[in-house]
């Protein structure tokens, strides 16, 4: 991608009412654009990592047996009604009327409607268990939206469903949602660590919300330090049993402020793994039993021929905050440090003499070798002056810079930069491009 037909509208400086570096950064960047109180619009830059973070996320749900489907954002108050959930929800949802007067709503969550899909056509125990999922966009009418796209009032959010006969399965579900998250999350380069949580409005008995710690978190969190540098378990497990995964993080005490209890944190851990800390909200997993298909009667048949409401879990991954939480995670004075795996370019090429036929022949040289070898590769053929060009590339935080001007030319050489280390080697060309692949 050239940088002169690209559309990367970068600002100097952050408007004042962006109070954390996320949401500056963001803005600075190119990444958002604000449309709306809480809603944006999604600049090509930003674009790119929201889908490579979602296909992260997409491809744990598919490792850990997750089924895709896409239901849409407007849904019936009606379906809501057989909840009960249409009066109980309050002002966060957005209300709609259509032209026959008929109620709508657009979708906080999606419990009613996957509980309507899934009665529509399943009858017996042999389809189970189950677990549908889609990545949509929500809305919720935050009192405060604020910190850009982390506590936005649209957000795209991965909610996943999982459907069993009885308690003992909807727990394996359950397990195989927990170590999907801590997966997902780890490949994306952060520490996120699950913790009890209070179920809320979804409602229900056992509940992780997955948190990543960051002074400027919204929730007061209380954990073992031992946690938080737990590696992640990784694809390679027994996905019909997890449980001793599983236990063996929850046995550490991790709790949000609502299930916080001093106490048992005293008690249960040693004075100096005691973390009391901020943190941000970038998953939450439930299971709640037959709340939603007791009342919308989403009964199956058992090995028995009795008919039994069927046992439910949900799984929220908030897409979009991940931005924020990474680049919170990731960071420095010059601007965004994007881990490989989310990166919305792999290298960035920096011409440092665009009006030089030869230089600009190395660029597009380097440039079409890293593209055949399947790098995205952002080429900044403007005339912009060297400093503001290492700027921006500093500020969009690719992983990689390779630098091309006159004087290493001549010599044989380019320049090789990593953003996160600040580290910089000058070698020939084609040395240059083996290290990247
Ligand atoms: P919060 O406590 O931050 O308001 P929540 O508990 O209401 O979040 P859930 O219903 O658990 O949210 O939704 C699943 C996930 O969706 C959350 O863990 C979070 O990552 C994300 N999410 C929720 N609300 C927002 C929002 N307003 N903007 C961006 N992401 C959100
Ligand atoms: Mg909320
Ligand atoms: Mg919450
Ligand atoms: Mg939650």
């Amino acid at each position: 991608m050239r940088l002169s037909r690209y559309f990367l509208p970068t600002l100097k400086e952050a408007p004042a009412d962006a109070q954390i570096v996320s949401h500056q950064l963001m803005l600075r960047a190119g990444l958002i654009r604000q449309e709306a109180a809480g809603i944006y619009a999604w600049l090509p830059l930003g674009l790119r990592v929201l889908r490579r973070i979602e296909q992260i996320v997409r491809e744990e749900q598919v490792r850990a047996g997750g089924v895709e489907l896409l239901m849409p954002t407007l849904q019936l108050a009606d379906l809501w009604r057989e909840s009960g959930r249409y009066d109980a929800y309050g002002p966060e949802m957005l209300r709609i009327t259509d032209r026959h007067e008929r109620e709508l709503l657009y979708g906080p969550t999606n419990e009613e409607m996957i509980t309507d899909i899934f009665r529509a056509y399943v009858k017996s125990y042999k389809a189970l268990p189950l677990n549908l999922f889609h990545i949509q966009w929500k809305f919720r009418d935050e009192r405060r939206p604020r910190f850009g796209v982390m506590r936005g009032r649209e957000f795209l959010m991965k909610d996943a469903y999982s459907f069993d006969i009885d308690e003992a399965s909807a727990r394996r579900a359950y397990n195989r949602m927990f170590v999907a998250y801590l997966n997902t999350f780890a490949r994306m380069g952060l520490k996120a660590v699950p913790m009890r949580a209070d179920t809320g409005p979804i409602g229900g008995d056992l509940s992780h919300e997955f948190i990543v710690l960051a002074d400027t978190g919204e929730s007061a969190v209380f954990c073992d330090r031992k946690l938080v540098e737990m590696p992640a378990p990784g694809g390679d497990v027994d996905w019909d049993d997890l449980q001793s995964i599983v236990d063996q993080r929850t046995a550490l005490y991790a709790a949000t402020e609502e299930m916080h209890d001093a106490g048992r944190f005293e008690a249960e851990t040693a004075e100096g793994d005691r973390l009391s800390a901020r943190g941000i909200e970038v998953g939450h997993i439930f299971y709640f039993g037959t709340k939603y298909s007791a009342p919308m009667k989403a009964h199956v048949q058992g090995p028995d021929g009795k008919d039994a409401p069927v046992h439910m879990g949900s799984y929220g991954v908030g897409v979009s905050r991940l931005l924020g939480a990474i680049i919170e995670a990731s960071h420095d004075e010059g601007g965004i440090i994007w881990p490989d795996a989310v990166a919305p370019f792999d290298v960035v090429v920096i011409n440092l003499r665009a009006n030089d036929a030869a230089v600009s022949a190395a660029c597009e040289q380097a440039v079409a070798k890293l593209e055949g070898l399947g790098k995205e590769v952002l080429y900044d053929d403007t005339d912009e002056r060297p400093g503001g060009k290492f700027a921006t590339a500093d500020l969009i935080g690719v992983p990689w810079q390779l630098t091309i001007g006159p004087k290493g030319l001549a010599e044989g050489v380019v320049e090789l930069k990593r953003r996160a280390t600040g580290e910089k080697l000058s070698l020939p060309l084609d040395e240059a491009i083996a290290r990247l692949t």
